[in-house]
């Protein structure tokens, strides 16, 4: 099996406001790119015949099973929403869990986990406007990548808003979600990067499910911006134009109070929550909240459940049982310890608009 040669994303010459505005042609451009995409991602996928594994491959072959988990409450205990997307990724469960206690180099090539699992195999889907955008070696499903920026001195948690828009006109140049951690709010590793994960991808019964941040009710408060109500955390989007500048101006905001923050590109919109990173637990695996998890996606890998004595465990699989293991409510408030209100972030706004 040969490594797969590069794809050209096309549109991706044209300019931040073409991409936004759409060209004329460029949902023909979106088809191909999704397309060539596919066929690329599936080109660095490990053998499945028993060949040996190649350095440039994926470390496994995302093995998922996603369930919609729907509240049968009638009173809905989190706002209008009906449910969450469990996703359990078998495969996931491989990869490693703790870092190479290898003695650090001082030399980010060598240090950082990208450039060496990625970067040095040259695992390249495209070249993306000074990002390089390459498959997740430890993919949570299918079409699950990073966009690391070929400048590591930038700092993960201040990307500047031509970074912002270059992720925007990516995401509406190839349908895929990104989403972007910053450090205690997701990110662990120091290359700067984004996640890039397929839409499509989230489905059950053949059906996709959409995320279940972005089916949440919202209320308008000025043009371009709307806020998330009935959900789980505090979320305000924008969209359009003027979108990645209001990010920035809003992430600034909430590094200045000593917040950490999270953002969502879908197409034109960008929903973005404060975060606060040592106030947070996540159901039942004792880690911090992942950005997928506030969207409504629940990603797990295998799930045991303790007996009373604490020493057996049972391996759940079955997205009921797990159900039954992590209620709602506790979803909830999860997601609310992990993220900040922000009532005084986006007052200004509605007194623009009044
Ligand atoms: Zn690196």
């Amino acid at each position: 099996m040969n490594k797969p040669d590069p794809i050209i994303i096309l549109g991706e010459e044209k300019d931040y406001d073409a991409v936004v505005d759409g060209y004329a042609g460029i949902e023909k451009d979106i088809r191909t790119n999704k397309f060539r995409y596919r066929e690329i991602w599936d080109g660095f996928l490990p053998p499945s015949n028993g060949e040996e594994k190649q350095v440039w491959q994926m470390a496994y072959n995302p093995l998922v099973c996603m369930a919609p988990i729907y509240f049968d409450d009638p009173n809905k205990p989190i706002g209008q929403l009906d449910y969450f997307v469990y996703v359990i990724n078998l495969g996931r469960d491989s990869r490693p869990h703790t870092a190479d206690k290898k003695d650090k180099t001082g030399i980010h090539e060598q240090d950082c986990p990208v450039c060496v699992n990625n970067l040095t195999p040259r695992m390249i889907l495209a070249d993306f406007s000074g990002f390089t955008f390459t498959p997740n070696k430890f993919p949570y499903h299918n079409y699950s990548s990073l966009l690391v920026s070929k400048d590591v001195s930038k700092e993960q948690d201040t990307p500047t808003v031509e970074d912002i828009k270059t992720l925007m006109r990516f995401s509406i140049l190839t349908g895929q979600s990104v989403f972007y951690n910053t450090f205690d709010a997701g990110a662990t590793i120091k290359h700067p990067h984004a996640q890039v994960v397929d839409p499509e991808e989230i489905k059950s019964r053949g059906k996709q499910l959409e995320y279940p941040l972005l089916r949440a009710k919202r209320e308008k408060i000025a043009r371009g911006i709307e806020r998330v109500v009935d959900y789980a955390i505090d979320c305000v989007v924008f969209d359009g134009r003027d979108a990645p500048f209001r990010t920035y101006e809003l992430y600034n905001n909430l590094l200045r109070k000593g917040h950490k923050y999270n953002f969502l590109i879908s197409g034109r919109k960008i929903f973005v929550f404060g975060r606060n990173p040592y106030k947070e637990r996540s159901p039942c695996i004792e880690k911090p909240v992942g950005t997928y998890e506030l969207m409504g996606i629940i990603q797990l890998g295998n799930v045991y459940e303790r007996k009373p004595d604490g020493k057996e465990a049972k391996l759940i699989t079955d997205a009921t049982e797990l159900f039954r293991c992590i209620p709602p409510e506790r979803i909830a408030e999860n997601l609310d310890f992990a993220c900040v209100g922000l009532d005084s972030f986006i007052k200004h706004y509605e007194r623009k608009s009044a």
